[in-house]
């Protein structure tokens, strides 16, 4: 297995990237992306995530680390072709008002040595209004459910329903509005 150092980068207040560390070049060059720093520094971060799920999905940590100053830090995968890779993501609010990410390699596995049968995960159901996921028959916050409940399930697993009680407060506040024309 390769060792990487951590993968560290910074966005600002507008979520542009702001710094990146040694360790995010040769991340990137690994995964047949070799970018040059003027494309990068700067630009804003969502330019560089192209799934619409996983980009919902992180700017809600975003706004919650920054708004309640609050860290998030769940396992996550990052496979390649060859590799089936467990990572863990840390992500933190500064005093300079930039939000860190500090993404590190736990283990990595070729695929033909993996021991896991390639299963596909089970959907998970994020509620775009309350920011809560669906487990067993809990509704728990995103945040919580990503440190506690996902182990290693994929965040392209995760699909936005809406939620029965966000359905039900919508139909009550509509009545209540129709209600008083
Ligand atoms: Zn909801």
């Amino acid at each position: 297995m390769k060792h990487y150092s951590p993968v560290r980068y910074a966005i600002d207040a507008n979520d542009r990237l702001v710094e990146v560390n040694e360790a995010f070049w040769s991340f990137a060059a690994n995964n047949d992306w070799v970018p040059d720093r003027d494309t990068v520094i700067g630009q804003p971060v969502w330019d560089f995530v192209s799934d619409t799920n996983i980009i919902f999905v992180y700017r809600h940590l975003v706004n919650v680390v920054r708004e309640e100053r609050k860290q998030a830090c769940f396992p996550f995968r990052c496979d390649s072709p060859d590799l089936e890779r467990h990572m863990t993501m840390a992500i933190t609010y500064s005093e300079s008002s930039h939000v860190h990410f500090i993404a590190e390699l736990d283990c990595e596995i070729a695929w033909e040595f993996s021991a896991r049968p390639h299963v596909i995960p089970p959907t998970r159901f994020l509620c775009p209004s309350c920011y809560r996921v669906d487990i067993e028959d809990q509704q728990l916050p995103l945040i919580l459910a990503l440190s506690t409940q996902f182990l290693d399930i994929g965040l392209h697993e995760i699909k936005q329903k809406i939620c029965h009680e966000c359905v039900y407060k919508k139909r009550s506040a509509f009545k209540l509005v129709g209600a008083r024309q």
